[in-house]
């Protein structure tokens, strides 16, 4: 039996971007509503302690409450935020960092205001799409609905870049007309399972990549003659293969069918090569914002060596190299690591060693003098072998950059005993989503 509680009140929003509302003892998360909002609410389910619900009926509408650009933005999962005012989202990120160093990592500090983009649109530079068939046969590509595998068809994407979905829409067109069938998960057979497209930002350079089950699929040559001949602005096209019964995009097998294989874009004056499965950040105008303000919190001298730990395919450190004595990378993943190597060459930099490593297990064993460290690491955090080593080597300075403000408050707090928090700076790397990019510069206690 449906149960529906009615004139519930939104508090707050949830890390997820769900709305939080109190009800009694209980506290129920739900999609699309914002605090100082009432609604009629259905409860759908209980999981670790809290409700998850479904807005029957709204009232008391918030005055951040706008018209979303897209229409799917409230089934798809993607844009939690795409209905809630540029201004009020930014605040909502702030706040949310402010309250996880509070709680978490008993810290009160002051929190800036959350960096915003003057266009809060448009600015991802990788796109993903799943394709597949309707019931009468026609090809379809969009996103999953949220929690599900069903795709739900849409005609471009609010937040990604411009020039993917007339490529996107051309590619379905091509598939129908030349016959080349799209994946069906259940039976496991048909060919294109994803196309994935990547976006320069500072050179008219585009990627599209082709994700199929099996190499040098029939009629292959033809489609990427007319794909190209259609978009002249496809710089390079890649076939991966994926036949596994997966999640994951990407396969391991690769070739290139049309162009060099990879695009070339620029951060803060460094030019890097991105190619189908390199990690690299989404938006290329708040990342330069980003290093920009992490960088700054180092008086650099060239005196200075350098630990960029979870170092990806290398950016931050090689910019703070220009700067520097000496950076030491260290970066898990072979292929980021490669990469890196790569883009020191690529861009002339001689004072970065690269190290393929667990950065614990490293920071562990090393016995380099290191006077500052830039760590980076995943959504999980950092881990407690790192960190002790930094405390033990009585690292002077940290600038910590973390897209999970729990992890990272959980960590500052492990650190806390002898580190103290000189500055949090929230960057918007996600516009009309719920996550945020958050700097925390640390210093020695004295
Ligand atoms: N600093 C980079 C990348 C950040 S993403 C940038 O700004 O682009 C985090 C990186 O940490 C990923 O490349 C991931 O492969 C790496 N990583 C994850 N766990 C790690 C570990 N235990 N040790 C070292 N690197 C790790």
């Amino acid at each position: 039996m449906t149960k529906i509680i009615s004139n519930c009140l939104c508090v707050d929003i949830s890390s997820e971007g769900k709305g939080v509302i109190k009800n009694g003892k209980d506290i129920i998360f739900c999609d699309g509503i914002f605090p100082g909002e009432k609604a009629d609410v259905e409860i759908l389910y209980h999981r670790a302690g809290v409700y998850f619900g479904k807005v029957r009926k709204l009232y008391n509408l918030s005055k951040d409450r706008i018209q979303p650009r897209c229409k799917i933005c409230t089934s798809c999962g993607g844009c939690q935020y795409q209905q809630y005012s540029y201004e009020a989202q930014l605040r909502s990120k702030t706040k949310r960092v402010k309250e996880a160093l509070s709680r978490i990592a008993k810290v009160d500090t002051k929190v800036l205001p959350c960096i915003g983009m003057d266009n809060p649109y448009n600015y991802r530079n990788k796109i993903q799409v799943p394709f597949n068939k309707d019931k009468n046969g026609k090809v379809k590509f969009g996103f999953y609905k949220e929690n599900s595998h069903i795709i739900m068809p849409i005609k471009e994407c609010a937040i990604e870049d411009k020039r993917a979905a007339p490529i996107l829409w051309d590619i379905k067109l091509l598939l129908e007309e030349m016959n080349i069938p799209c994946y069906n998960e259940d039976s496991g057979k048909g060919i294109l399972r994803y196309v994935l497209i990547r976006t320069s930002h500072h050179y008219e350079e585009l990627m599209v990549v082709l994700v199929t089950t099996q190499m040098n699929f029939p009629g292959q040559r033809n489609f990427i003659n007319e794909l190209v001949s259609r978009h002249p602005e496809i710089t390079t096209i890649v076939e991966n293969v994926n036949n596994r019964h997966t999640n994951v995009i990407l396969g391991n097998q690769e070739k290139v069918l049309y162009g060099p294989g990879h695009i070339k874009d620029d951060i803060l004056g460094l030019t890097f090569e991105i190619s189908a499965s390199s990690f690299f950040q989404v938006n290329p105008i708040q990342v330069e914002k980003l290093y920009t303000c992490a960088l700054n919190l180092i008086d650099f001298s060239k005196k200075e060596v350098v630990l960029d730990a979870y170092s990806g395919v290398g950016t931050i450190g090689l910019i703070a190299s220009k700067n520097a004595k000496r950076v030491i990378s260290v970066e898990i993943n072979k292929s980021a690591h490669k990469n890196a190597i790569e883009n020191a060459k690529r861009n002339d930099v001689n004072n970065v060693d690269f190290v393929c490593a667990d950065a614990g297990e490293y920071i562990s064993k090393s016995d380099e003098d290191i006077d500052i460290l830039i760590m980076d690491p995943p959504r999980s955090g950092s881990d407690e072998t790192f960190l002790s080593t930094v405390m033990n080597k009585k690292i002077k300075k940290i600038i910590y950059i973390s897209c999970n403000p729990e992890t990272l408050a959980r960590d500052i707090e492990f650190l806390s005993s002898m580190y103290k928090v000189d500055y949090v700076q929230p960057v918007d790397m996600f516009p009309m989503t719920a996550h945020v990019e958050t700097i925390v510069g640390l210093s020695l206690k004295k």
